[in-house]
């Protein structure tokens, strides 16, 4: 898909002749007085959140945002794979990679040994490695990214909207003795553009979503530790003519004395971005008090790509940074003290509670999953589903991936600031652009964030039975792989039936008996999921819900389509439901043996036993078992759900 030919414009690029209206403001809706969830913050993060607790009717979510309206141009731009997979949760994928670039190779630059003032390719290699998952790594405007969160919330069963103009000045929760008090957390508002208007919302919790300068962060009293690396980087969207050959492709650029460059091909084509080195600054220097403008950035630019040139037609969008790395020691209200007898009720995600350098492409990333992780949590505790125990596991697993991120993060940024080893200057601080490339190649499945694993807690279990499916770890996302849809015949991705609905999957991998064999292991597993008052099917659906709003039961055969007679299949496989009681028929799935490609061999899953996995609604596998591990599937649930 191109555009941008003519210049940049902002917005839907397949609405070209639409009148992009960005002024609409929501600023004279007035806010609530009491609200279940209030988030600050219309960031990644935010809209995320958002867009996830949009969909349960039940739950009164606000989100404001400081600014007067969405955002149009800048920030971000990198979506990781783990990024896509989860987009297909909310189901707006496809739309990103239609519209997004896909990054398939990196280019590695380094000064030439000949003539050290020139620089020459190092090397190219594959951006991500083959299987990792289903999704390219892809790259899209942040600004984008929003607008599909926007929409989707806007067609929700809520229709939320966000509150512009909106200014969080502080919050006050109280958290005395009274744990039972409906809305203990206050927030104070003033309009960004009147600030003699103030608004007041009680809220059960609050979410600071609201960045690196959080307000959010400020009430709950925590400290944001780190430092900054004391290196100024310049960042532009720009419309451009060079001759360097790999324009369109992610290219990093190490020059021997001019800085270093990252070059970012962008959506529609034409755009790129460029990240430039600038000058190292002093301790308690900052960058914005430099005086850099957007000449000092295209200056530098054109001296990094010697003997290339770029002459710059149009700056889109351009920016000023520090690099440095800033962590929280806890995401939420509760001091580690008081961990086994309070439950959270402010909560702090994304670039609230941790930044990092831009250049690995992972702010918006790690703060959108920080989101889906707490969402579902959210969604299940108003709704009484889930015991608000499981509200502690936010911090516990989001500050894990914060902390090893920040680690990676630091080395990344430091090897990306070097000055590069070359056969002229080879000093201690200098770095290898071997060693650079393979930094980057070792960590490939963690920036795509296919590696992140949670550890053991309620709602994620040990590894006990890990042999029975090795390549689908406890702990890690669902790796997802192809199969057929046995009613109708569809091949598809298995990991594209878990939607950001808030419901657990139950994935049964049959063992090689028949499907209509009435006593097979597989069988025994869904008469008791059906009909044993130990189900958690039976224990927490409610009889006047669908049977699967809560636990959606899918079971993958061995045998081929054309072997499994639906006729003969367990009833249960096919439920009833809805207002008309009508029959579904995507819950039964087999190997998709036309490629050759075998789920339960590419997932490493036992064909003899078959087992069941387990899945959380962001995505994450929490259990393994055996087919017959009755007690085990009731006690898991046991620990965390409740009898509503
Ligand atoms: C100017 C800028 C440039 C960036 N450039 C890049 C880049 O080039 N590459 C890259 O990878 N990443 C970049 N980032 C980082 C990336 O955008 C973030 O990592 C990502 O957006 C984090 O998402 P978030 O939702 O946590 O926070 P943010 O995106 O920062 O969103 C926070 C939101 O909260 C709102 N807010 C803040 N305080 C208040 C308040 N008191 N009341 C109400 N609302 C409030 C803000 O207006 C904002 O909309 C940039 C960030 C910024 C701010």
């Amino acid at each position: 898909m191109q555009f941008h030919l003519n210049g940049f414009q902002p917005g839907d690029p397949e609405a070209v002749f639409e009148k992009k209206d960005f002024s609409v403001s929501q600023k004279d809706r007035a806010l609530p007085q009491t609200v279940d969830v209030l988030i600050i913050g219309c960031g990644p993060a935010g809209l995320t959140l958002a867009a996830q607790l949009s969909k349960f009717s039940d739950i009164k979510t606000v989100i404001v945002d400081q600014k007067p309206d969405r955002l149009i141009l800048g920030q971000a731009d990198g979506v990781a794979c783990r990024t896509m997979e989860m987009f297909e949760a909310f189901g707006f994928s496809e739309k990103v990679l239609k519209e997004g670039y896909w990054v398939n190779e990196t280019a590695f630059w380094k000064p030439d040994d000949k003539d050290p003032n020139k620089i020459i390719r190092n090397s190219k290699i594959q951006d991500t490695e083959d299987g990792l998952s289903e999704f390219p790594h892809m790259v899209l405007n942040q600004a984008r990214v929003h607008d599909f969160y926007l929409d989707l919330m806007k067609k929700s069963p809520t229709n939320l909207e966000p509150h512009y103009s909106r200014k969080l000045l502080s919050v006050k929760i109280n958290n005395s003795e009274n744990q039972n008090e409906k809305h203990p957390v206050t927030a104070f508002f003033e309009h960004s553009d009147n600030n003699k208007i103030k608004e007041t919302v009680s809220a059960r919790y609050i979410i600071g979503c609201d960045g690196a300068r959080s307000v959010v962060r400020k009430s709950l009293k925590l400290s944001f530790k780190g430092d900054s690396a004391n290196q100024g980087w310049g960042v532009m969207d720009v419309l451009a003519i060079t001759n360097f050959p790999d324009v369109r492709l992610k290219a990093i650029i190490h020059s021997a004395n001019q800085g270093n460059l990252l070059i970012i091909p962008r959506e529609g084509g034409y755009l790129i971005r460029l990240y430039i080195e600038l000058e190292k600054l002093n301790a308690n220097e900052r960058i914005a008090h430099k005086n850099v403008t957007s000449d000092h950035l295209i200056a530098a630019a054109k001296r990094i790509l010697h003997p290339y040139t770029i002459e710059i037609k149009e700056i889109v969008w351009w920016s000023l940074y520090e690099i440095g790395q800033r962590l929280c020691d806890k995401f939420d209200n509760v001091p580690v003290d008081n961990e086994d007898t309070h439950i959270p009720n402010g909560f702090i995600v994304g670039d609230a509670c941790h930044t990092h350098s831009p250049q690995a492409g992972q702010g918006m990333n790690v703060s959108m999953r920080d989101s889906f992780n707490l969402g579902w949590k959210l969604a299940s505790v108003i709704q009484n589903k889930c015991s608000p125990n499981i509200l502690r596991t936010y911090s516990s697993e989001r500050r894990t991936v914060a902390k090893e991120l920040i680690d990676f993060d630091r080395k990344f940024a430091k090897m990306f600031s070097a000055k590069p080893k070359t056969a002229n200057s080879n000093q201690k601080d200098n770095v290898d652009p071997k060693e650079f490339q393979k930094y980057f190649e070792k960590h490939s499945g963690f920036t795509a964030g296919t590696a992140i694993q949670y550890y053991p807690s309620i709602i994620s279990s040990n590894s006990k039975h890990q042999h029975l499916a090795l390549g689908l770890k406890v702990g890690m996302r669902f790796h997802s792989a192809p199969v057929i849809r046995v009613a109708d015949v569809k091949p598809m991705e298995l990991g594209h039936t878990i939607k950001a609905d808030g419901r657990w999957r139950f994935f049964i991998f049959a063992n090689s008996d028949k499907p209509e064999n009435p006593i097979s292991a597989t069988n025994a597993l869904i008469d008791f999921l059906r009909d044993n008052k130990n189900s958690p099917i039976v224990k927490f659906t409610k009889p006047y819900e669908d049977i699967d709003s809560i636990f959606d039961v899918r079971v993958i055969f061995q045998q081929s389509h054309r072997e499994i007679n639906l006729e003969k299949i367990n009833p249960f496989l096919l439920p009833l439901k809805g207002k008309l009681g009508l029959r579904d028929y995507e819950k039964i799935f087999c190997i998709g043996r036309k490629n050759g490609e075998d789920i339960f061999k590419m997932r490493e899953i036992s064909k003899e036993t078959g087992c069941l996995v387990v899945v959380r609604p962001d995505q994450h596998v929490a259990n393994i078992l055996p087919l017959k591990a009755f007690n085990e599937i009731s006690e898991f649930f046991d620990k965390f759900m409740t009898k509503r």
